[in-house]
């Protein structure tokens, strides 16, 4: 007998598997559908070198994996025991001469080893970290994750003006361009 689903999601890749849970917290009877033999997509991690030792084939930084919503959502650390081991030494560039510029997860100590060959650069990456750490804060942080808007809006240009012009964040938007043209106007009128 055919079972009845409130959504099918195909593809279990991060995205698909995130929708999926979302979908499943929230009530509805969900069939994921995976055309490999592996879950995950690009997130999925395989015994591709020797027997017990796990890689994630598609992956080559995890920076912000543990930021995403779904993270804390879902207690992945909590509940599934998901860990992330940061290497204190995260690049190394080894030199003929026995030298060595390392890269740390601590500044301080990048900065030191940057001293070694300039107190110049060692300052300047100082100031790119400091620089880089606001830009995470205030900027890139909060702009990954912003709540969901309504699909027609995404683009900007709606397809369908019924649609948008249903849509209250169309309304919301028209009033703060319209309240903003207003006061640009007063400006000019000053
Ligand atoms: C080479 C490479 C390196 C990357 N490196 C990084 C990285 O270092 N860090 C990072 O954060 N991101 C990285 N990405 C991006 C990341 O992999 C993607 O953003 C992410 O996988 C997208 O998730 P998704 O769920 O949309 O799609 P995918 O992960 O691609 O998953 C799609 C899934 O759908 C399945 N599927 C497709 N068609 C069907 C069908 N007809 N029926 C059933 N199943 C189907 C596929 O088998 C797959 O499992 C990388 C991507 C690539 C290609």
């Amino acid at each position: 007998m055919a079972k009845a689903y409130d959504v099918i999601v195909i593809g279990s890749g991060p995205n698909g598997l995130a929708i999926a849970a979302y979908l499943s917290k929230a009530g509805q009877k969900v069939l994921l559908l995976e055309k490999r033999f592996e879950a995950g997509g690009g997130l999925c991690t395989e015994q591709v070198t020797l027997p017990d030792f796990y890689h994630n084939t598609h992956a080559v930084y995890m920076m912000m994996v543990d930021y995403a919503p779904v993270y804390s959502d879902f207690q992945f650390e909590e509940r599934y025991g998901v860990r992330h081991i940061l290497p204190e030494l995260q690049v190394a560039m080894p030199l003929v001469d026995g030298r060595a510029l390392c890269v740390y997860h601590d500044v301080e100590r990048t900065c030191a080893s940057i001293a070694r060959f300039s107190a110049k650069d060692a300052a300047s990456y100082r100031d790119m970290q400091r620089h880089f750490d606001e830009l995470m804060k205030h900027i890139l942080g909060p702009q990954t994750y912003v709540p969901m808007e309504a699909a027609p809006l995404m683009a900007g240009a709606p397809s369908s003006p019924s649609l948008a012009a249903r849509s209250p964040n169309t309304r919301r938007r028209r009033r703060r361009r319209s309240s903003a043209s207003a006061s640009r106007t007063s400006t000019c009128g000053r």
